[in-house]
C-alpha cells in the first residue's frame, strides 16, 4: 500500500511582491522535523510553494481568485494526500481559509492543519469556519499534532542537524542563487517591550536570543554550503544587550569575517561605541521602528521613545555608512493633526541629516494603523471598528462574497477593519505618495520639498488631499510608475510640475 502524503503549502508567496527571501523559518522548521521523522510514520512529506506554480500574471487581482481555484485543483490531484498543513500569517489567512474550505468541500478525508505563531492571536470561538480546520498547531514542531491525528504515541524528537538542514534548503527553496546572495536566519524571538499596537507579545511569551557562537556557526555553515556572505537576522529586537552585542561584534572583527548583516533594534540601544562596532563587524543595515514624531503619541502607543534624543543618534548613524529603514505609523486612534505633523517633521529632519552627510542611506516604511487581532488597541477599540474598504488597493476589486466573508468574521480579520475616521479613499495611496517624496523626489529637489512642506506647515496629509482633489489622475499616473530600484527622472519632472502648480 502506498504511503499517505503530508503536504506543507507555503502560500505566503501568493503575492508577487512577497517573493523575496526564504520560506518562513517556522514552516521550514516544521517541515524538516517531520521529514526527519517520517520513517517512523510511513508517510511521504513534501512542501509546495505557490510561487513554484504561478507567476505575476496569475496574481493580478482579476485572476487571483481563479488562481486560488487552480491551486486547489492541483492539490486535490496529488495522490494519497491525507494531511494538508498551511502556515498562517496576517497576510495569507484569508487565502488559507479559502483554500481549506474548497479542499474540505471536495475531499472531507483530507485533514487540514493551520500552523504558525499567528494562530495564537486568533480567536476562532463563535466562528463557523473552524468546521474545515481539523487541527491548529502553534508549536515549532507539528509532530505532536501529527501523532494526535495518527493516534500514535507522542515521540521524543530526534534533533535535526543544522548543517543537514542548510544543505537541504536549496531543494526546498528551489533557488540556489538567492541563498548565495542573502540568507535570513532566525536568531531569536520575542520582545521586552509592550507597544499597544504590536502583535508580537501574542506570539512569544518570553524573550530569547541565540548565543553569538551559535549565530556565527550558522553563518559559517551557510558560507560553507552556498558561499553566502550576507545575512538578515530575523528577530524583532536583536540589539538590546550591549554586552552580548559586543561579544558578537568582537568575535566577527577578531576573526576577520567578511560577512555583511542586518538586524532590528530600537533607537535607544544605539550609541557612539556600538555604532562603530556594528560598522566594523559588517552590519550594513538596521531596521528601526520609530512610529511617531509626537511625544504624546509615543506615550499613548506605549512605544516611549524619547523623541528629543534620537536626532543625535541618527546623526551618528548617518556618518557610519550603516543604512537604516525607519518605520512610521499614522492615524493612531489618539493622534491629532498636530501629532501627525510632528511625525512628518521628524521624517524630513532625518532625511535632511542623510542628505547632508551623504554616507548612510535612510529609507522609510509608512503605514496606516493596523488593528491586529488581540492587541491592546484592538481590544480597546473593537466595537468601533468598521470594515475598511480602502485598506489597500486590491480590496476594491475583491468579489462581494469575499468582502462579506471578511466582514462576517471580524474577530479574526480585525486588521481589515479600522476606525470610521480612518476609512477614506484619501489613505489608499497616501503611503506611496509620502514614500515617493522621500525616496526619490527629495534627492533631486530637496529645496522644493522644504519649500512646499513649509508652505503647508508640514501637514503632508492636507497637501496630498489638495493634490488628490485637483490632480488625481496625474498623481496616480506618477505613483503607478513604480520602480523600486531607479530614480525615474521623467516621473520626478512631472511631479515637480505638479508641485509648482500648488506652491
Ligand atoms: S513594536 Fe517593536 S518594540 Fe514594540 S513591542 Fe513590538 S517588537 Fe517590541
Amino acid at each position: 500500500m502506498k504511503n499517505k502524503k503530508y503536504l506543507f503549502i507555503d502560500i505566503d508567496d501568493y503575492h508577487y511582491e512577497n517573493r523575496i527571501y526564504q520560506i518562513d523559518s517556522d514552516l521550514y522548521e516544521q517541515y524538516i522535523t517531520l521529514l526527519n521523522e517520517s520513517k517512523n510514520f510511513k508517510i511521504d512529506v513534501d512542501i509546495l510553494r505557490f510561487s513554484k506554480l504561478y507567476g505575476k500574471f496569475d496574481y493580478k487581482i482579476s485572476n487571483l481568485f481563479k488562481t486560488i481555484d487552480k491551486f486547489v485543483v492541483y492539490i486535490l490531484n496529488l495522490k494519497n494526500l491525507k494531511f494538508l498543513n498551511i502556515h498562517i500569517n496576517y497576510r495569507n489567512l484569508l487565502f488559507a481559509l479559502l483554500i481549506a474550505e474548497k479542499v474540505k468541500n471536495i475531499n472531507k478525508n483530507i485533514f487540514i492543519i493551520f500552523s504558525g505563531q499567528y494562530m495564537k492571536t486568533l480567536d476562532f470561538s463563535e466562528i463557523k469556519i473552524v468546521d474545515y480546520i481539523d487541527f491548529v498547531c502553534t508549536s515549532k514542531s507539528c509532530i505532536q499534532s501529527f501523532c494526535k491525528l495518527n493516534r500514535s504515541k507522542f515521540l521524543k524528537l530526534n534533533k535535526v542537524d543544522t548543517l543537514e538542514k542548510i544543505k537541504f534548503e536549496y531543494k526546498v527553496f528551489d533557488n540556489i542563487n538567492l541563498l548565495r546572495e542573502v540568507v535570513n536566519i532566525k536568531v531569536g524571538e520575542g520582545c521586552l517591550f509592550n507597544c499597544h499596537y504590536c502583535t508580537f507579545k501574542n506570539f512569544y511569551s518570553r524573550y530569547h536570543q541565540m548565543n553569538f557562537i551559535e549565530i556565527i556557526d550558522i553563518m559559517n555553515k551557510y558560507n560553507l554550503v552556498y558561499g553566502t556572505n550576507r545575512f538578515i537576522f530575523n528577530h524583532e529586537l536583536f540589539i538590546c544587550d550591549n554586552f552580548k552585542l559586543k561579544n558578537f561584534c568582537y568575535e566577527l572583527i577578531n576573526n576577520k569575517y567578511i560577512f555583511k548583516w542586518s538586524c532590528s533594534t530600537r533607537i535607544e540601544f544605539l550609541n557612539f561605541e556600538n555604532i562603530n562596532l556594528l560598522k566594523n563587524s559588517g552590519c550594513d543595515c538596521l531596521f528601526i521602528g520609530l512610529e511617531s514624531g509626537s511625544k504624546v503619541t509615543q506615550k499613548k502607543m506605549n512605544k516611549n521613545i524619547k523623541i528629543d534624543n534620537i536626532l543625535y543618534t541618527i546623526e551618528l548613524l548617518s556618518k557610519s555608512n550603516i543604512n537604516a529603514i525607519f518605520s512610521f505609523i499614522y492615524k493612531y486612534p489618539t493622534e491629532t493633526r498636530e501629532d501627525l505633523i510632528e511625525t512628518f517633521k521628524l521624517m524630513f529632519k532625518i532625511k535632511t541629516i542623510e542628505i547632508k552627510n551623504k554616507k548612510s542611506i535612510f529609507m522609510y516604511e509608512l503605514s496606516k494603523i493596523n488593528f491586529f487581532p488581540n492587541t491592546l488597541i484592538t481590544h480597546k477599540y473593537y466595537d468601533r471598528l468598521n470594515f475598511d474598504i480602502y485598506k489597500n488597493y486590491d480590496i476594491l476589486y475583491y468579489p462581494n462574497e469575499i468582502v462579506k466573508f471578511i466582514e462576517n468574521n471580524k474577530k479574526i480579520f480585525t486588521n481589515y477593519f479600522n476606525l470610521s475616521e480612518n476609512i477614506s479613499e484619501l489613505y489608499v495611496r497616501f503611503n506611496e505618495f509620502v514614500l515617493f517624496i522621500f525616496k526619490e523626489y527629495i534627492y533631486i529637489y530637496y529645496n522644493k520639498v522644504r519649500e512646499i512642506f513649509e508652505k503647508y506647515s508640514y501637514d503632508i496629509l492636507s497637501l496630498y488631499a489638495i493634490i488628490l482633489e485637483n490632480y488625481r489622475d496625474e498623481v496616480y499616473e506618477i505613483l503607478d510608475k513604480n520602480d523600486n530600484v531607479n530614480i525615474d527622472n521623467d516621473k520626478n519632472e512631472k511631479f515637480n510640475k505638479l508641485v509648482n502648480k500648488i506652491l
